[in-house]
């Protein structure tokens, strides 16, 4: 399989999650990093960019003229990944769709709802693939876990029980991090910070686990630490499309928790349990009988785990090889492989989160008032 020529803006030195972008994109020899615009200071980006290995001319000072280099040259990327902080994602996006080159875009997707719905329709027109990096997807358990509800093991799904609550923004001693700050500034997070930072990803997994929409929310937000204006504690409960309801709780501010993913089923026929820190098992618990523990690598797992497992049986699986998951469904849909396409996080799952925070915001705004999605 020829590699194709991939671009990254931002994900610069000491980001977040510009590494787990750059290994998880090489894992399968799907891509490779051609171009980057990887930092807001242009000489550090284009120094650490030339140091991956991206040459010289390709190591761009920022997005715009990595776009214009990109789209005149014949061996011009293919795909770009977009992980810059929240506020960025809509005009990056927008401008590379425009040139016909597929997208990852870091999720929150945008900043609006009218923004979200306008790149989910400029991909269509453009033919192009626009994924939201729901990561935790690429996780072959949780893939799992859609299998069986998808084959009706569970019955029909009552209720889940969704959570994302660390325990790293305690308090504000380390507000001078960039890293951090952007995070609880309005200006650049929107009009919520937590939900839209972690709280998304495990509601956009429970929707994808169980294959429904979000109809309804009501929301309580907390600010708990002195001086934020944005959420940094929430608490949501929300109506799915086919009759679940979904409890979810995000917290910036949980001392004690560390990472904090993870993801309970519950079905007229059994429940099922997910937790991130420990991704290798699924317990799966038929109704009245005893728990079972499900092990990634196991060759009795659904196809879809099974291909998404890269390591042998017991050893440890993460978060890398889910984002090469993602990748490699991305090359796999962008070459027209359908199954791929319909396991990958796409735009229309980030449009429905971009509307959940906007009507969460609304609703805790509102004292926890029911919003219609
Ligand atoms: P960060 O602050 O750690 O890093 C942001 C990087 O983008 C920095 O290198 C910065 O210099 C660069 N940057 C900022 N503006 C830029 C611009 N205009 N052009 C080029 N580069 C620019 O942030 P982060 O935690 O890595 O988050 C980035 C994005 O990824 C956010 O949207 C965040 O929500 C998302 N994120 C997703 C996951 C996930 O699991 N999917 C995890 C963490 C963060």
């Amino acid at each position: 399989m020829k590699k194709l020529n991939w671009g990254l803006v931002g994900g610069g030195k000491g980001s977040q999650i510009g590494d787990a972008h750059r290994i998880g994109a090489a894992m399968d020899n799907c891509f490779e990093l051609v171009a980057g615009a990887l930092d807001i200071d242009a000489a550090k980006g284009r120094k650490y960019a030339t140091s991956l290995g991206i040459s010289k001319d390709r190591a761009y000072a920022d997005w715009q003229s990595m776009l214009d280099g990109e789209t005149t040259r014949e061996d011009g990327i293919r795909l770009v990944t977009v992980a810059t902080p929240n506020a960025t994602h809509f005009e990056i996006t927008k401008a590379f769709l425009e040139k016909g080159i597929h997208v990852l875009c870091e999720k929150p997707l945008t900043m609006t709802v009218k923004e979200a719905t306008t790149l989910h329709a400029l991909a269509k027109k453009k033919n192009c693939l626009l994924a939201v990096n729901f990561g935790y997807t690429g996780y072959p358990m949780v893939r799992q876990a859609r299998a069986m509800v998808r084959s009706g093991k569970l019955g029909k799904i009552r209720l889940v029980s969704a959570q994302f609550a660390h325990g790293h923004h305690g308090d504000a001693s380390d507000m001078d991090n960039p890293r951090v700050r952007w995070r609880y500034d309005p200006q650049q997070a929107g009009v919520s910070s937590v939900l839209a930072d972690c709280g998304i990803h495990a509601l956009q997994m429970a929707t994808y686990i169980c294959d429904q929409q979000v109809n309804e929310l009501s929301a309580h937000f907390l600010s708990a630490v002195e001086g934020r204006e944005l959420e940094d504690d929430a608490a949501l409960t929300l109506n799915f499309s086919a009759g679940t309801t979904c409890r979810l709780w995000t917290s910036a501010i949980a001392v004690g928790h560390m990472h904090g993913l993870s993801i309970e089923i519950f079905g007229e026929k059994g429940g099922l349990q997910w937790h991130q820190e420990q991704p290798n098992q699924l317990y799966h618990t038929p109704l009245n009988k005893p728990t079972q523990i499900l092990e990634r690598g196991s060759s009795a797992l659904h196809k879809d785990a099974r291909l998404s497992s890269r390591i042998a049986i017991g050893h440890p699986e993460g978060m890398m090889p889910a984002f090469a998951n993602i990748y490699r469904d991305i090359r796999a849909a962008i070459d027209g492989d359908t199954a791929a396409e319909d396991r990958l996080p796409l735009s229309n799952h980030g449009v429905e989160m971009v509307k959940v925070v906007q009507q969460a915001a609304k609703s805790a705004k509102a004292g926890g008032r029911w919003v219609k999605l």
